[in-house]
């Protein structure tokens, strides 16, 4: 996936508007169908339907607005709306909710037929990139080169709150798997063990502390000192709206350099190691370990975990492993990493958040929290590791992803 800021005109911005409210009309619409089919009459209704019942919505007179944007694009969002009906089956995710404007992402997607395409010889690495129903080409911000060959499967155009118009290109692309990396001198795959804090971002089990840049820290500052001063603004006056867009900006701009850290950091973790193992850290249940103990205690921590963006470290992990030909172990959320001593494998009593460092009781064994666990979970993960690949055929590659909870019982208990 491939991102790019883009600078639309005032007649592109107003058509792409236009474009973002009907994606959300027409989501919006097919959620109250399926959901009044089902309450009424007990049916299920699926993609097929929702896509004729748009046929249906573009040809009445009263939503005659419908038809200023193209049809294909229109299908997007009832294909969204499909997936996030899958998820709810599959118990993966929440019941689907109304899309609320101002609120949730601006964005339609564009499928092949919905844009041109046209390289220029002249300016390798760019396109000229011109949606349906829009006359001119983007104006796009090619901020690292787009690779030669073939046309984007689909494009996506985005507005943040902040008002920035983003585009992305979803190409096929093969990325070479890197060479496989081995601890010096044997045919031992090269791990490591990434513990995943609240004092630190990512503690390695060498002892190495990854934290946010400080930048984050500073721009964090101001963002309160934004917060308060919205409040003390009037509802819905002028200056309100102002400080409001400065929170949107700052907002994105957080967004912006934890991304690029984050991006850093997977790429070096994936290119040193042939097997990298974290821990299955459902970000809910932390939250939920917040509850009961004040309402402020738990808006930090929830801060700190966004903060911490776990689940992005965890999903660009998981796709360059699979891209560069290394593996993600997943190790089961309820292996002790913490308590347990990584010298003698004794397990303690649970510990406070607060505690930082502690001694076993067995063995007297010196124990800095983070590095502790991380060096257990590198052991676990390893452990788990050879147990898959004793499974498979001779020759056959690891996999890409190894989660111990979808592991059989006989691979994940072996000893
Ligand atoms: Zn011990």
């Amino acid at each position: 996936m491939y991102r790019y800021r883009c600078y639309p005109t005032e007649e592109q911005a107003a058509q792409l508007s236009k474009t973002f409210g009907a994606c959300r009309w027409v989501y919006n619409e097919g959620l109250a169908l399926r959901q009044k089919a089902w309450r009424e009459y007990r049916v299920s209704v699926g993609f097929a339907e929702t896509c004729r019942a748009l046929t249906g919505w573009r040809q009445s007179v009263e939503m005659s607005w419908l038809r200023a944007v193209s049809s294909t694009v229109l299908q997007q969002p009832l294909r969204h709306l499909q997936a996030a009906f899958q998820g709810f089956f599959d118990g993966s995710a929440k019941y689907p909710k109304r899309k609320k404007k101002g609120r949730s992402p601006d964005s339609a997607t564009y499928m092949r037929t919905g844009f041109s395409w046209r390289e220029d010889p002249e300016r390798p690495g760019t396109r000229a990139v011109k949606l349906a129903l829009q006359r001119e080409p983007l104006d796009v911000r090619w901020s690292r080169p787009l690779p030669a060959g073939d046309t984007p499967l689909r494009l996506t155009m985005s507005r943040d709150r902040a008002g920035r118009f983003f585009v992305s290109f979803l190409v096929e692309e093969v990325v070479p798997a890197l060479p496989a990396v081995f601890v010096a001198g044997t045919r031992e795959p090269q791990a490591v063990g990434l513990d995943l804090g609240l004092a630190s971002l990512v503690t390695l089990d060498d002892g190495t502390k990854v934290d946010h840049p400080r930048l984050l820290r500073r721009y964090q500052a101001r963002l309160k000192r934004l917060q308060q001063e919205l409040h003390r603004k009037k509802l819905r006056s002028r200056n309100r709206e102002k400080v409001r867009l400065k929170i949107a900006r700052l907002y994105a701009l957080i967004s912006d350099v934890r991304r690029d850290m984050l991006d850093q950091l997977t790429t070096r973790l994936v290119r040193e190691n042939q097997v990298l193992v974290v821990e299955d850290l459902s970000v809910a249940s932390l939250m939920a370990a917040g509850k009961g103990k004040g309402r402020r205690r738990k808006a930090r921590l929830n801060e700190a975990i966004r903060d911490a963006s776990w689940g992005t470290l965890l999903r660009m992990l998981t796709y360059k492993c699979e891209w560069y030909g290394r593996t993600l172990v997943v190790v089961d959320r309820f292996f002790p990493s913490t308590r347990r001593c990584s010298g003698c494998h004794a397990v303690g009593p649970k510990l406070d958040v607060s505690v930082r460092q502690w001694a076993c009781t067995e063995c007297g064994a010196q124990h800095d929290r983070d590095e502790n666990a991380a060096v257990n979970l590198r052991d676990e993960g390893m452990r788990l590791y050879w147990q898959v690949s004793i499974s498979l055929p001779p020759g056959s590659k690891a996999p890409a992803l190894i989660k111990a909870s979808e592991l059989s019982k006989e691979i994940r208990l072996a000893a």
